[in-house]
């Protein structure tokens, strides 16, 4: 198979030459990466897909597919093995994660968010005391990390957090810290035994900001209930209160006025998991559109014979190809140690906005009974329209692509 093809088809082989690969492109994958990627699918759909309609009208977070999910070793896929985790290259992630959301959009964001944030961040930021203590259960998913930057004040413009932490002691004699302030919108808020959390240690701006590691448990920290969503509703989201929760000084990751830096750096990586989680959502209801058009007859005919019909089912094909192949494009820079932030900006964009378009475009196929509950895709549709919100907006994104465009013509 080539990652271009529909990741839905049945595995097929190699379809590059030698020689295509030398000339320096190569949309080929191993076969170790194509064994990965079927054994994901096969779990997703018999395991996961199944429970997703139930856990959505139930709103119960889905603790037993994140477990079966660990086993596979996908709660810290691309961790190194010496960390627990199962050192996978994040083209091999991506396609992962495509296959987690096309079954279920809400287990999807948690996936991501532990792979993204709390463990890049203790990979790349922490000490091995820290990582030791905190990555290594994470990235074995005995357990869950949540990342805490939003504050219902300060969105898109993260660096105006107000939340606080002040030293204990002295700088020659440190005491620790003591956090005090709430955080909004926390995926896993509620669920988390590892909280990354940034709060202000300096005076105003970035610099200001500190990141650092709590545990559940720790006097003081607290959460609020499950958000009432418009999707995503397995995916618990809370505010995440910290009334004098001290933190012991061993416990700030990396230096102090670096936390906005740690965790902006470490959302260019998780931009590519929310456009790969878009990816898989766009393709779960392309899908079930393009089956029910050729199964649905009106007029003595399948639906698909009318062009109405069909070229929505190609227009959907051709937006998640291009959202995919850009997504693959910004995790294979990652691979090769490039610069990725600008693509997995522009990939988040066209992924997230594809995603809306086709689940949108997936009811209308689907006529009444795209509207109903008993189809998949209203559920798609609810669940996609974050992607253009969360890990920064899709106006954000277009702010970041435009500074780097313009940076390029001496702006
Ligand atoms: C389900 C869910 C899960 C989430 N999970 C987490 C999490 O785990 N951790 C976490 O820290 N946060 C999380 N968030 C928060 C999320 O990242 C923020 O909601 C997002 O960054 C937008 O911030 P905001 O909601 O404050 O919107 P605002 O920043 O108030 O933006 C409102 C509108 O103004 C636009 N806007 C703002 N500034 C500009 C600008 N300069 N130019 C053009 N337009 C602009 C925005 O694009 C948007 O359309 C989550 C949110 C949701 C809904």
């Amino acid at each position: 198979m080539t990652i271009l093809a529909p990741a839905s088809a049945p595995p097929t082989p190699e379809v590059l030459s030698p020689d295509t690969a030398s000339a320096g492109l190569n949309f080929g994958l191993s076969d170790d990466q194509r064994l990965i990627v079927q054994t994901v699918r096969e779990f997703c759909q018999a395991k996961v897909a199944p429970l997703s309609a139930e856990y959505d009208r139930s709103g119960e977070y889905p603790r037993e597919q994140l477990r079966g999910l660990a086993e596979l070793g996908l709660m810290g896929a691309t961790v190194p093995g010496a960390w627990g985790g199962a050192g996978l290259d994040s083209v091999t992630y991506a396609l992962c994660l495509e296959e987690i959301s096309a079954a279920d959009a809400s287990v999807a964001v948690i996936v991501s968010v532990q792979n993204g944030l709390p463990e890049q961040m203790l990979l790349k930021y922490g000490t091995d005391a820290q990582r030791e203590r905190y990555l290594r259960p994470l990235a074995t998913g005995e357990a869950l990390g949540a990342f805490c930057l939003t504050e219902s004040n300060s969105g898109s413009d993260a660096a105006s957090l107000r939340m606080k932490a002040t030293r204990e002691g002295s700088h020659d004699q440190p005491g620790g810290w003591i956090l005090d302030g709430s955080k909004s919108w926390i995926t896993s808020g509620n669920q988390a035994d590892t909280y990354l959390v940034m709060a202000r240690t300096g005076g105003a701006g970035a610099r200001g900001v500190s990141c650092f590691i709590v545990e559940r448990g720790t006097p003081g920290l607290g959460f609020g209930k499950p958000e009432e969503k418009l999707g995503l509703h397995a995916a618990h989201t809370t505010t995440v209160s910290f009334d004098s929760v001290r933190v012991p000084e061993g416990n700030m990751l990396g230096q102090e006025g670096q936390g906005l830096n740690i965790a902006l750096s470490c959302l260019d990586a998780g931009r590519i998991g929310i456009a790969m989680q878009a990816v898989g959502i766009a393709r779960a209801a392309f899908e079930h559109a393009a089956r029910y058009a050729l199964s649905r007859e009106q007029f003595g005919r399948p639906i698909a014979e009318n062009q109405g019909v069909s070229f929505k089912v190609a227009d959907m094909a051709a937006r998640i190809e291009g959202a995919r192949l850009v997504a693959l494009k910004a995790a294979w820079l990652k691979d090769v140690g490039q610069p990725y932030g600008r693509e997995a900006s522009i990939a988040k964009l066209l992924a997230s906005e594809a995603a809306v378009d086709v689940t949108r475009e997936a009811i209308q196929v689907f006529g009444g009974n795209g509207y109903s509950r008993e189809y998949p895709v209203e559920r798609l549709y609810r669940d996609a329209k974050i992607t253009e919100i969360y890990e920064g907006t899709s106006e954000i994104q277009r702010v970041v692509i435009s500074r780097s465009v313009f940076a390029e013509f001496g702006g």
